[in-house]
């Protein structure tokens, strides 16, 4: 007999001799047979077993009422909801409307059954949901065999109080059990209507109406001392409907479920709820969420949404590999008090009179609750944009009004400009007709000279000439005098022009030389070669040399005997043009030197203190600087930079 490693030894038996008894040998052989073709089995099916593990998972839903049944959509929408987003694995869904609801005589028919399953023999169902209503007493008898045995999940509204297990519990099996609570309904109704004197139970004709009408007649005994019942029970629609209209005052309904009428029209209980909230006079209480939010208040209504997302739950623990019989039945929790909030309005209900953790639903949101952030973000925006608004309305407004100062103070400016210009001008005015009498008496002797010529006989054209020449030349030196002087003068000084810096120089050593002279003061000229041109008003800088040129000589007053210079000199730094007036007086006291500039400063005692403020105001205007600082010698010196102008 071959041996195998994994099969004990026979040595390991030392109690029973080797071939004592055949039996053990049979037994061995039996089992190391039946091994081998498991493995085998094992070997061969596995590709098959991997293939089923990857097939799609079959899921048939199956109805017991016709298609298009509001509470289906509810319920059907979470389970699948639910499933999606637990269970990854392809899913293939089935559904069916068995409609045995209607036909109640066939309802517990084994021959639907079986249509059914015939339908769906060669499908391998990994999960069977039945939904009620009315499913249970099928599956009490058919149950355990149905679809094979499929694993199954029973929805069904139960009436409360009626235990499960007397009802069914196969393996395959479990279930969610919502129960309908006409009893919680009346009670909540009769708290929020504490007034209520008469209450009016509507029910249907089908088997499921008529229950769930007994039922809530059933418990509207316990008031029957305090209000007035009436039972509309599969009344045909429109007898209803006239009736509600007129309901006694203190009245409420409860409409239990209605899906068909004793004159044997179907309805969906949710049209009826529609139609009966519409013209009844009282306000509809109803037990399934499904129907109130078409009018109906509410109550202590069965949640199809929760009911769903139980028998959800329960598919993916099954579809993960759960049996049914480890997943207990659910039968609590099912149930909400649940509001329409747009009912309550409209019956005027308070909510604090709602029983504790009610849910109102469809609260209407004004526009302003709605687009609060909205609105508070454009209330803001709007608040700040009119501010800044406002802001730049002031500004524009002061900026107006500063404007309106500036023009005025430029032309204070102006004007005192030219009383500077006329004041200084004033001091020169005795050197300066002195200096006019010079052409002026040049011109008359050389005119008498003339004459005196002419009466001569020995005229000579050439000495006449020379002696005419003579009188033009000193006309031209006492015109360009008279010319500056009106230059000084002029009211509006004459706007920017090119002005040869070199020149200006000239213009001003014209003006200023007969008070040069008076004071004994030799002017020097250090010019550069270059023309030297800059963008300004001939006027005012003229006025600004003539003011140092002013200064100097006043401070060289006390150079007693010593030589008075007054040196004048242009070049070029860069792309400014610089003038500097440097005299040999005592120069400026360090503590003055940057005070000299600022307005009424001044050491002289006739003197104003503006001259030097008006020299920096107008140079800045211009974009140039100007300071003073002591030579290292002896005296002051005044530098201007003023920015040069391209020949180009
Ligand atoms: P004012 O001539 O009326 O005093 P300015 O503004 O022209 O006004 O001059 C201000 C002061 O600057 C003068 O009082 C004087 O002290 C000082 N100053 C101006 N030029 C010179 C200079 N060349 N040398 C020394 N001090 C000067």
């Amino acid at each position: 007999m071959p041996s195998s490693p994994w099969l004990p030894h026979t040595t390991s038996f030392p109690i029973r001799p080797r071939f004592a008894n055949p039996r053990p040998a049979n037994w061995w052989l039996t089992l190391r047979s039946t091994i081998a073709a498991a493995g085998l089995f094992l070997i061969i099916t596995f590709p098959a077993f991997s293939a089923d593990l990857s097939r799609p998972r079959n899921v048939l839903i199956l109805m017991a009422g016709e298609y298009g049944l509001p509470a289906y959509d509810l319920v059907l929408h979470k389970i699948r909801n639910v499933v999606k987003e637990g269970y990854s694995s392809p899913l293939n869904w089935y559904a069916e409307y068995m409609d045995t609801a209607r036909f109640s005589d066939f309802q517990e028919e084994k021959a639907v059954i079986d249509f059914y399953s015939q339908k769906y023999k060669a499908l391998e169902l990994d999960l069977l949901i039945a939904v009620g209503p009315g499913l249970t007493p099928i599956f009490r008898r058919f149950g355990g065999h149905l679809f094979r045995g499929a694993p199954t999940i029973i929805l069904d509204v139960l009436p409360s109080g009626i235990e499960l297990p007397a009802l069914f519990r196969k393996p395959n099996m479990t279930g969610v059990f919502p129960a309908a609570d006409p009893q919680g309904a009346i009670e909540a109704a009769l708290t929020i209507h504490p007034e209520t004197e008469h209450l009016v139970i509507i029910s249907g004709a089908s088997d499921m109406d008529r229950l769930l009408g007994e039922l809530a007649l059933t418990a509207s005994h316990r008031y029957e001392q305090r209000i007035a019942v009436q039972h509309f029970n599969g009344t045909p629609l429109a007898e209803m409907l006239a009736a509600v209209e007129d309901l006694p005052d203190h009245s409420v309904i409860l409409l239990t479920a209605y899906h068909l009428s004793t004159t044997g029209t179907a309805f969906y209980t949710r049209e009826v709820t529609r139609e009966l909230a519409a013209r009844a006079n009282s306000p509809v209480y109803v037990l399934f969420d499904s129907n109130a939010d078409v009018g109906g208040v509410g109550g202590n209504v069965i949640s199809f949404k929760k009911v769903g997302l139980e028998v959800g739950r329960i598919a993916l623990r099954i579809l993960r590999g759960e049996g049914p019989a480890a997943i207990s039945p659910v039968r609590e929790g099912l149930l909400e008090y649940q509001f329409d909030w747009r009912q309550l309005r409209r019956w005027g209900i308070p909510e604090d009179r709602l029983p504790e953790g009610s849910v109102v639903l469809h609260r209407e949101i004004s526009f302003f609750e709605k687009y609060f952030w909205a609105v508070m973000g454009a209330v803001v925006f709007i608040t700040l944009q009119s501010a800044l608004i406002a802001h730049l309305i002031i500004l524009k407004r002061r900026e107006r009004a500063l404007s309106v100062r500036v023009s005025k103070a430029e032309s204070r400016y102006r004007e005192l400009l030219r009383i500077e210009r006329s004041t200084r001008l004033g001091e020169l005015a005795g050197s300066l007709a002195h200096e006019l009498r010079q052409p002026l008496a040049a011109i008359l002797s050389s005119a008498q000279a003339a004459l005196r010529f002419l009466k001569s006989e020995h005229l000579e054209p050439g000495l006449l000439r020379e002696i005419l020449n003579q009188i033009v030349a000193d006309d031209k030196r006492a015109a360009s005098i008279i010319g500056s002087m009106r230059t000084m003068l002029k009211k509006r000084p004459v706007d920017t022009e090119r002005i040869d810096i070199n020149d200006l120089v000239r213009d001003a050593v014209t003006i200023f030389r007969g008070e040069a002279v008076n004071r004994g003061i030799r002017i020097e000229t250090d010019l550069d070669f270059e023309t030297l041109a800059v963008a300004a008003s001939k006027t005012q800088l003229l006025q600004v040399l003539l003011n140092l040129m002013i200064n100097a000589a006043q401070a060289m007053i006390t150079n007693r005997g010593d030589a008075c210079r007054l040196v004048l000199a242009t070049r070029k730094k860069d792309h400014y043009v610089v003038l500097s007036v440097r005299d040999v007086g005592p120069g400026i006291d360090p503590d003055h030197l940057d005070k000299l500039f600022e307005p009424l400063f001044t050491t002289r005692q006739e003197g104003m203190g503006m001259g030097l403020a008006v020299c920096r105001g107008i140079v800045e205007d211009l974009g140039g600087q100007i300071r003073a600082e002591n030579n290292p010698n002896r005296g002051a010196i005044f530098t201007i930079e003023l920015p040069a102008v391209n020949d180009g």
